[in-house]
């Protein structure tokens, strides 16, 4: 088992056979030297890096609890408490490097959901989808591959089902079932780092009832599988990357992801590669377990988004000297405090989960669905106190490339120099050019809002983990309306260290 370096990952990304990927109606035919996905290569080539860096590779890499095998932490699933930590602990130091997704958390979440569903399936259900999903994991973990999850569906109309759309491939299904597979037709939007990855899973968006059972398919494919098609979504500052490298100060740090939308027209899907075919029944536990880790992270993630933006406003507040001033700090002080509360969150949804019989250590939803809520919101507060202390020039700002000029730079020079000595202009700029990015010049924002689902899907899910009729029942015996002090200690016990807190599925 080996943990691939950045090079080998070039290598192996060069190894898969031409895909057909659209952008600003032109194919790109080399996704590696192609400037729009400049940033994203440095990305995940920095992840790989990272993986063997002696100050950092005890948080990115893991025994495999299948082989015992030292690999890359995206290719496991969660199986102890302590992994859960290490997620969080992990999503929010990468963030706080990176800036922006790493593409491989996705992936590795498909893959903590999928191992106990799969293993309940089988157990329910006499299928071997447990067994075949673990042989595509080792196969994941021996070649170090970067997975990304497939999850959100055009959708169409939606307040109807996927059976009910006036086109039923609005959401991906299942069109031919075979002796040895089946035919996959369908789309996914928004999709993460996919150009760049080994493989994608692709699962339900939604929980189906029996009349939609075609549309309850997971499975693995590789990105460079026949049939997929890509198109390559744009982002505010698109057009200053990659040309060279002075217009790449303007674009605020080196890192960045990108989204593509997944076309998947009638693609061949191999058995070994199926973990779900039609078995509608379990695709709200498979929601359920996903969302769990996912919503862990969008809270961790957030937390160090939110660190950087604080840096970066540290640096920017100094540069017309009003770091020290009280309201300044006072913002700054609760820009830090949303940071500690999503990694709080996260936290204590991996450290209040529980152990699930298949061997996978699943975080408390509860939690993990009010961090993924508070990570659309306190962003946002972090976001207006970041624009404002930049002042205006941040928002309007001349280039690099003019600040760099020989006829018209010296008077930019001038004009914008900090007040900070020490500080050259150009540093101002890359300060108020990170703040750019993170708030409204690539996808940070709408990741907050979006990614993992938004505030509104968040809040629905938490809801339906909260109590209310237990809830109820303990302010009876507070306010004496029932007698019998004792169903509360029989209540509160019943709660300890495990989600009972929730929807009939998670009940024994
Ligand atoms: C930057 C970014 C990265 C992403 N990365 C990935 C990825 O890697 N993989 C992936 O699979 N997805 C990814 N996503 C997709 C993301 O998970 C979805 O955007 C998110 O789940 C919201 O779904 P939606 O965009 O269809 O919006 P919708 O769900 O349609 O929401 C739009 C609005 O309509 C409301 N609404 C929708 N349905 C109903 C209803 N039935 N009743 C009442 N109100 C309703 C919502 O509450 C919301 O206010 C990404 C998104 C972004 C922006």
């Amino acid at each position: 088992m080996a943990l691939k370096t950045p090079k080998e990952y070039v290598e192996s990304i060069k190894r898969r056979r031409p895909m057909e990927i659209w952008y600003r109606g032109e194919k790109i035919t080399d996704p590696l030297n192609h400037p729009a996905l400049k940033p994203s290569l440095a990305t995940i080539m920095r992840i790989y890096e990272l993986s063997h860096s002696e100050k950092f590779r005890d948080l990115l890499t893991i025994k495999s609890h299948l082989t015992g095998e030292i690999c890359n932490f995206y290719t496991v699933p969660l199986t102890k408490r302590e992994d859960a930590i290490q997620k969080t602990r992990l999503a929010r130091s990468l963030a706080e490097i990176l800036g922006c997704c790493t593409f491989r958390c996705t992936g590795s979440e498909a893959i903590s959901g999928l191992y106990p569903t799969t293993y309940e399936m089988d157990q329910a259900l006499g299928t071997d989808y447990h067994e075949r999903f673990k042989k595509w994991l080792l196969h994941v973990q021996k070649e170090d591959l970067t997975v990304t999850a497939a999850l959100t569906d055009p959708k169409g109309d939606r307040k109807l089902k996927p059976h009910e759309q006036s086109d039923p491939d609005r959401y991906l299904r299942i069109i031919e079932k075979r002796n040895d597979g089946i035919v996959i037709r369908g789309a996914k939007v928004n999709q993460t780092g996919i150009l760049l990855a080994h493989e994608v899973v692709i699962l339900p968006t939604v929980t189906l009832p029996e009349e939609g059972k075609a549309y309850a398919v997971a499975c693995a494919l590789p990105v460079d599988t026949p049939g997929l098609k890509y198109v390559l979504g744009r982002w505010p500052v698109d057009l200053r990357v990659g040309h060279d490298e002075t217009e790449m100060i303007d674009v605020g740090k080196k890192y960045a992801d990108h989204q593509a939308m997944l076309i998947v027209d009638d693609v061949f899907v191999p058995n070994e590669r199926i973990f779900m075919c039609e078995e509608w029944q379990f695709t709200p536990k498979l929601m359920e377990y996903f969302t769990a880790v996912h919503r862990l992270t969008a809270g961790a993630c957030k937390s160090g988004g939110l660190s950087l933006l604080l840096g970066a406003t540290k640096l920017a507040t100094d540069s017309i000297n009003v770091s020290k001033m009280s309201h300044v700090r006072s913002k700054m002080a609760e820009m830090g405090m949303s940071a500690e509360t999503l990694y709080s969150l996260s936290l204590s949804a991996g450290f209040e989960g529980f152990q699930h019989e298949s061997g996978a250590w699943i975080p408390n939803s509860l939690l993990a669905h009010t961090s993924k809520f508070l990570a659309t919101i306190l962003p946002f507060n972090a976001i207006r106190y970041a624009r404002e202390l930049m002042s205006g020039i941040g928002e309007t700002a001349p280039s690099a490339k003019d600040l760099k000029n020989s006829e018209i730079g010296a008077l930019i020079d001038k004009y914008l120099a900090p007040a900070k000595e020490g500080m050259t202009t150009e540093d101002r700029l890359r300060a108020l050019r990170l703040i750019e990015n993170l708030t409204r010049g690539t996808n940070w924002t709408a990741m907050a809002l979006h990614g993992g689902g938004n505030t509104e899907a968040a809040r629905l899910m938490a809801f339906r983990h909260m109590n209310l009729g237990k809830l109820a029942k303990l302010a009876e015996i507070a306010c004496g309306i029932e007698e019998d002090e004792s169903k509360a200690e029989e209540l509160i016990s019943e709660r300890m260290g495990k989600i009972d807190y929730g929807p009939s599925i998670f009940k024994k």
